[in-house]
């Protein structure tokens, strides 16, 4: 080292044992700056740590480390990582040691952010200017220049350098971490699960064990703005208690505190006990407090500050997410699980072992759309509202209740929890809606889950049939759900399946049967009545499948074909002589409702060229449910082309006389119920009697169906009833037997 000594700008000074006071200090001390000295000669140390005795570089102290060999260097590396500088001599054990230690400390031990200064005794032995630059070497000297001041400024620049690369690293490895964070994070759903993501992150960032909490103004849906209320979301370690509870109520001052004033001031705090960080959010501001011990340095500042950007957005989508999931999933207006989530619980239930003691319940409001209409939809909405909380109340917390449509609520639950007779009970007292009181009644359909398929959505269909089956005949009353319900409407589905194949493919015809005077016993009309072959050449009652096709629409098209039919009918039985004939057509409500209707008619008429005086419609009492305005508007119409209207099965439905009056119709048809009882005895014809009466009264003609004999004709023909139709006077038949019939009759 003599070199050094002999420097003119240089005051070294030797001194002999320097205690290595600095040395096995707390190696994470970032207070000061750590330099190794690796060089084979004890001289070196010494005089370096004479010339930089008591010096101060950038603010820090500098503590040394010292090794003698490449060997004993690598050994030391291996556990003392936080080393700024390397002071390296080149040649040590042999020419090249100190460059391989080089290679080693940079490739083998990864240590890219400590500063390498190379130094050696000969002033022509440098290095190749190659491995310089591969090996990230910051400055290479010759002993001789490593006096005070040179020493001084050299390490200083490498310091400096050091700190620079680390506090760079340090923040692309946070932003690295950030990034995977929030990619992590995005992949939660919903507030509370991103909360309680966001304290692992934070902790995972600052490299801290996750103790901490995240609260945000009340979160039932998405984060609320409703509620001044703020309610911890999220929390973990020692604060995992403190779930679901008011901030208020934590009892650590310092902390509550420190939440209140982040979400007052919108800021991140760094000077309480830990780590307070604002999110601002559209749905309400969210605060993030973390245990941290001791303040943050500036590196974490900065990267917290980043990702509490990056998150905010997070919480907006997770809020949203959120509120997405109740629109899914919940009613808005009863806040029960609607119907999708209802199924949901279903298939959950299903799927456990023992759901056979499970039932469903569907609990359907009785007239509901009445009380609508009466009273308005929004008092109709408070009612729902209220029979929905009701509900909720008297059940067992472990029951399940949801809104599955309109009136219609849903119950799930153990069958010890949940007697539809006590669910019944429920509704024996009045519902108070805007001071009003009001009695509502329930129809229940029930299911047992033993019973359900394999889904959710099936338990609910079967259930459903179950409750239309109460609605039909018992309203008021519990229905339990039985396998033969879905296989009849199974059978009803290949039904109408099987009668769409045979309109499609002509297998319908028509029949007529005649209707005659009483008086006379001739003929004066005919009933125009469909039949249906099936493939077996079995015939398929009306009965079945009229209904079917009234429900499923089908009836428009199939009710236009017989319009066409009897129309055609008429007018070939006009020309055969027997112009005189009504032609009476079958005519379903949904039929008459459709719009196109009249214009129907009225083409058939044309097309057909029948006489439309002769044309007469059966409509049923049924009517009575088309609205009143429509009815009587297009009963109208369709009598201005001059044809004639007759009240069908007339004495089975609900026509007040009133209501019958205003229709302008023509004839009533006494249902063949009333007509089997005639001969019974005088009280059976006291109906039969009454709307004789009644049709004179109102100026209509009469006409009793399903005469089967002649006491019946003739008791019928006392009464005053003047036409009739039955057996007993003719079979419906198609038109060639029809055509010997009349003139048989004529003979
Ligand atoms: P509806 O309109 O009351 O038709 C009278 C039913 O009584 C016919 O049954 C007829 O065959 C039957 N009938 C006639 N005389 C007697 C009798 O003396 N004794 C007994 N027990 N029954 C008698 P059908 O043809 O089976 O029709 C049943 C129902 O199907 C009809 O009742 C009607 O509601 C519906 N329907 C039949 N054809 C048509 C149609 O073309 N269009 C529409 N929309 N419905 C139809
Ligand atoms: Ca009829
Ligand atoms: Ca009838």
């Amino acid at each position: 080292m003599s070199e050094a000594q002999n420097h003119p700008d240089d005051e070294l000074e030797f001194i002999d044992d320097e205690p290595e006071a600095e040395s096995g200090g707390d190696a994470t001390n970032r207070k000061v700056w750590r330099v190794l000295i690796v060089d084979d000669d004890p001289d070196v140390h010494h005089t370096t740590l004479l010339a930089m005795r008591n010096q101060t570089i950038l603010h820090r102290q500098i503590q040394f480390l010292h090794t003698y060999s490449a060997l004993q260097t690598r050994e030391l590396l291996l556990h003392e990582r936080d080393i700024a500088v390397i002071l390296l001599d080149v040649v040590m054990e042999n020419e090249d040691a100190g460059l391989r230690l080089v290679k080693t400390i940079r490739e083998d031990l990864s240590m890219p952010e400590t500063r390498i200064i190379l130094r050696t005794g000969q002033p022509g032995y440098a290095p190749e200017i190659d491995a310089i630059r591969d090996y990230d070497i910051n400055d290479y000297k010759t002993k001789s220049e490593l006096t005070r001041n040179k020493l001084y400024t050299t390490l200083t620049a490498a310091i400096r350098s050091y700190e620079q690369i680390r506090t760079i690293n340090a923040g692309r490895r946070g932003l690295d971490m950030i990034v995977r964070a929030s990619a992590d994070l995005m992949q939660r759903h919903g507030v509370r699960n991103f909360a309680a993501g966001v304290i692992t992150q934070i902790a995972g960032l600052l490299g801290l064990a996750p103790e901490g909490l995240v609260c945000a103004h009340d979160t039932s849906g998405g984060i609320n703005l409703g509620s001044n209320d703020v309610t911890v979301i999220a929390a973990a370690g020692r604060y995992a208690d403190l779930i679901n509870r008011p901030v208020d109520s934590i009892s650590d001052a310092q902390v509550r505190q420190a939440l209140e004033r982040c979400l007052q001031s919108q800021r991140n705090l760094y000077d309480g006990p830990g780590t307070t960080l604002f999110f601002h959010n559209r749905h309400g501001d969210v605060a993030a407090y973390l245990d941290t011990r001791e303040s943050l340095d500036d590196i974490d500042r900065r990267l917290l500050e980043v990702f509490c950007v990056n998150i905010a957005v997070g919480f907006d989508n997770a809020a949203l997410f959120s509120r997405l999931n109740s629109f899914a999933y919940f009613d808005q207006l009863s806040r029960l699980p609607n119907r999708a989530h209802f199924i949901q619980h279903i298939d959950r239930l299903l799927a456990a072992p023992d759901h056979g003691k499970q039932i469903l319940a569907l609990v359907d409001l009785d007239h509901f759309a009445e009380t609508n209409d009466a009273l308005g939809h929004r008092f109709g909405d408070r009612l729902l509202q209220e029979v929905a909380s009701r509900l909720k109340q008297s059940v067992s917390p472990r029951v399940i209740v949801a809104r599955i449509s309109g009136d219609t609520f849903g119950l799930l639950g153990a069958s010890d929890d949940l007697s539809p007779t006590q669910l019944m009970g429920l509704f024996n007292t009045p519902f108070t809606v805007d001071g009003q009181e009001l009695m509502v009644s329930i129809t229940c359909g029930v299911l047992n889950l033993a019973d359900a398929g394999n889904s959710g959505a099936e338990a609910l269909k079967d259930a459903n049939i179950a409750l239309k089956r109460a609605k039909q005949g018992n309203r008021g009353e519990v229905n339990y759900f039985t396998r033969e319900m879905s296989i009849e409407i199974q059978e009803r589905v290949k039904l109408l399946q099987a009668l769409r194949h045979a309109f499609d493919n002509e297998r319908l015809f028509m029949v007529y049967q005649p209707q005659v005077n009483l008086v006379t016993r001739k003929a004066i009309g005919l009933e125009a009545l469909i039949r249906w072959r099936d493939d077996d050449g079995k015939m398929v009652p009306p009965d079945r499948f009229i209904p079917l096709a009234e429900h499923s629409g089908l009836i428009v098209n199939i009710g236009e074909w017989i319009t066409r039919v009897a129309c055609h009918q008429q007018a070939r039985l006009a020309r055969a002589g027997y112009g005189h004939l009504r032609m009476a057509i079958n005519v379903s409500v949904s039929q008459f409702r459709h719009p196109r209707f009249p214009f129907m008619l009225k083409r058939a008429i044309e097309d057909s060229g029948c006489d439309p005086a002769c044309i007469e419609l059966e409509i049923t009492e049924s009517m009575a449910m088309v609205e009143a305005d429509f009815l009587l508007h297009t009963l109208d119409k369709l009598k201005e082309s001059g044809i004639t209207v007759a009240v069908d099965d007339f004495g089975t439905g609900f026509s007040s006389l009133s209501y019958l009056q205003r229709l302008n119709v023509d004839r009533l048809k006494i249902d063949r119920a009333f007509v089997k009882e005639i001969t019974d005895s005088g009280r059976g014809s006291r109906i039969p009697e009454m709307v004789i009466q009644l049709s004179h009264k109102l100026g209509l003609e009469v006409i009793a169906e399903g005469v089967e004999d002649l006491a019946q004709a003739d008791a019928l023909e006392k009464l005053g009833c003047h036409e009739a139709q039955g057996y007993y006077f003719g079979r419906p038949m198609e038109p060639g037997p029809l055509m010997d019939w009349l003139s048989n009759q004529a003979v």
